[in-house]
């Protein structure tokens, strides 16, 4: 950087030597001076790209530090925090700002700082070539000065807001193509097409406000640059005829002061992406700001071997304040039994999954697992013990193996034997590549089936004490539904199974059935007590919430 700055004023006293030498018809010596300014612009030329290739490198692994520790904070996100940030606009920050920052931080540092050493010296040295000419050139500055802060201020302001927009716009789109068949289905693509012809003309509009404002920019700090320039000219004539200077030094003096120009618009446009960059760490901040998953007790203890007794103690919790979903819940389910949560969507049956698995904490009572506290245990180890099938099959892209270890170390024999529980092994092993094959991105090129038996593989992997289960309400064929079925019931023994039911072959089975409405347990008790009974449950049975099966 120091190579390439202290170039510019060799140069400029080249260019002294030069320009009069030309006009002197002395061919001789402008020949040995462009000579030596071709060698100088050589060695700073190559003093510029040492310095790039230096710095890109620190700057990009900003930009990979900055994505790093915000994805892994991200995993940490409290999931009432995440339903708020929209995939699209979470996206973006992590793709799009993480970048601007990284390339604010080397324009910074290969760009703002030669250029501003460069005016400095450059400076400097028109200070010693003539001080009173400088001092008139200098009072120039502070007009650049005020017009490009002023200007900066404003660029800020709009291009925040274009950000804003184009993130929105981010969000619609992954909004939209998630739900294309839907819209189609109901016919609601003018609409769609409506709201987002709104959004991208509010986008086009908030971009031509930043783009008039770096236009209008442009010309009027080039426009006072040009006066300053002509200014100086006559400054520079009157300082000849008063003898203060000759043609010689007011050539390299014009020379220096073109040499300004450069570094001075280098600034200002810097000034402006800096302010942008702000914006986007802004924008990354925020994240950070975001409410994480609290973290283990520090006195937590270790799980140990789980039996799989599961307790809620007289439980209650809401999402917000005001708002209880779960009611004074006490359940007691015996190591190894299957219980049977039935009832009208909205009425907790997810939330209780939630609790036992700690990604929310009862605000009354206590769940227990073994007899433990969950707030007394280690988030990891729980969730070693008690393992999700979810109702829809999530499964990661990869190879098949790697989807069902997710993350865990496992070895091949471990993997195979899961499948074998989840009745996975018999289509895997009939792959090509076996356990090796790929899963494209959302498992789109496998069933819906082999997919639910891939979740119930991952999650039968570590030998869980406890599983949770969200049947899945989605019809299969019959041949694929009873695959699965196969593929529950194996791993299923032997585990302490809750179970959200749709399917009237799980109900039957299950040791408790508990009818939840509103987060309470409003009736408890076999599929034929029930029935018997003829409340809820019996309703629920005959208004079809519960099925046949396939
Ligand atoms: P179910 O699984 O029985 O359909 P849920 O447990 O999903 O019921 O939901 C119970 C209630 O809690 C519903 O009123 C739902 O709107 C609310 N709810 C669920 N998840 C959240 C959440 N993350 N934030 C706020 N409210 C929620």
């Amino acid at each position: 950087m120091l190579v390439f700055v202290v170039c510019w004023p060799a140069l400029a006293w080249l260019a002294g030597q030069l320009i009069p030498a030309i006009g002197a018809g002395d061919f001789n010596k402008v020949l040995r001076t462009i000579a030596a300014a071709l060698a100088v612009f050589l060695v700073q030329k190559a003093a510029q790209f040492g310095q790039d290739t230096l710095l890109a490198g620190p700057a990009l692994q900003v930009s990979q530090e900055l994505r790093r520790t915000l994805f892994a904070r991200l995993q940490r996100i409290d999931f009432g925090a995440l339903e708020k940030l929209s995939a699209g606009d979470l996206t973006y920050r992590l793709t799009e700002d993480a970048d601007r920052v990284g390339e604010v931080i080397y324009k910074t540092i290969q760009d703002t700082t030669p250029s501003a050493l460069q005016l400095v010296v450059v400076l400097g040295y028109m200070v010693w070539l003539d001080w009173l000419l400088a001092l008139a050139t200098l009072l120039l500055a502070p007009v650049v000065v005020l017009l490009v802060s002023g200007f900066g201020a404003r660029v800020m302001g709009a291009a925040e807001r274009s950000q804003k927009q184009v993130s929105e716009l981010a969000g619609l789109l992954g909004e939209a193509i998630a739900g294309l068949p839907l819209v189609r289905a109901f016919a609601a693509e003018p609409w769609l097409q409506q709201r987002f012809d709104e959004e991208i003309d509010l986008h086009r509009k908030a971009r031509y406000r930043t783009l008039r404002l770096l236009a209008l920019q442009h010309p009027v700090v080039g426009f006072i640059e040009a006066a300053g320039i002509l200014a100086v000219l006559l400054i520079g004539a009157a300082r000849i005829q008063a003898g203060g200077l000759n043609s010689q030094g007011f050539s390299s003096y014009v020379a220096a002061l073109l040499m300004l120009i450069d570094p001075i618009s280098h600034l200002t446009t810097n000034f402006n992406e800096f302010q942008q960059g702000q914006a986007s760490l802004r924008r990354l901040r925020q994240i950070e700001s975001e409410p994480v998953e609290p973290p283990d007790r520090p006195d937590a203890q270790p799980l140990g071997p789980v039996r799989g007794e599961l307790v809620l103690d007289r439980v209650s919790f809401g999402y917000t304040q005001d708002q209880p979903v779960l009611n004074n819940l006490s359940l007691q389910v015996e190591p190894g039994q299957m219980v049977a949560l039935v009832g009208p969507s909205g009425a907790g049956k997810s939330t209780l999954f939630s609790l036992l698995l700690r990604f929310n904490t009862a605000q009354e009572g206590r769940v227990l697992l073994d007899g433990r506290d969950l707030a007394d245990l280690r988030a990891r180890d729980l969730r070693q013990a008690v393992a999700l099938v979810p109702q829809r099959s999530n499964v990661f892209s990869g190879t098949v193996a790697e989807a069902i270890a997710f993350g865990r170390p496992a070895t091949r024999e471990q993997i195979r034997e899961a499948a074998q529980l989840a009745n996975a092994s018999g289509f895997i092993e009939a792959l090509p590549e076996g356990y090796d094959s790929r899963i494209e991105e959302r498992g789109s090129n496998f069933s819906g089936g082999q997919l639910q038996r891939l979740a119930i593989a991952r999650a039968v992997l570590g030998n869980p004490a406890v599983l949770l289960l969200d049947e899945a309400t989605s019809a299969l064929d019959a041949e694929a539904e009873e695959a699965v079925q196969h593929g529950l019931k194996q791993a299923m023994a032997q585990r302490t199974v809750l179970v959200i039911a749709h399917r009237l072959a799980t109900v039957q089975e299950a040791d408790q059935i508990l009818v939840l409405e509103s987060g309470r347990i409003v009736e408890r008790g076999s599929h034929n007590q029930l029935m018997a009974h003829g409340g809820r449950y019996r309703e629920l049975c005959e208004r079809q919430l519960i099925h046949m099966g396939a």
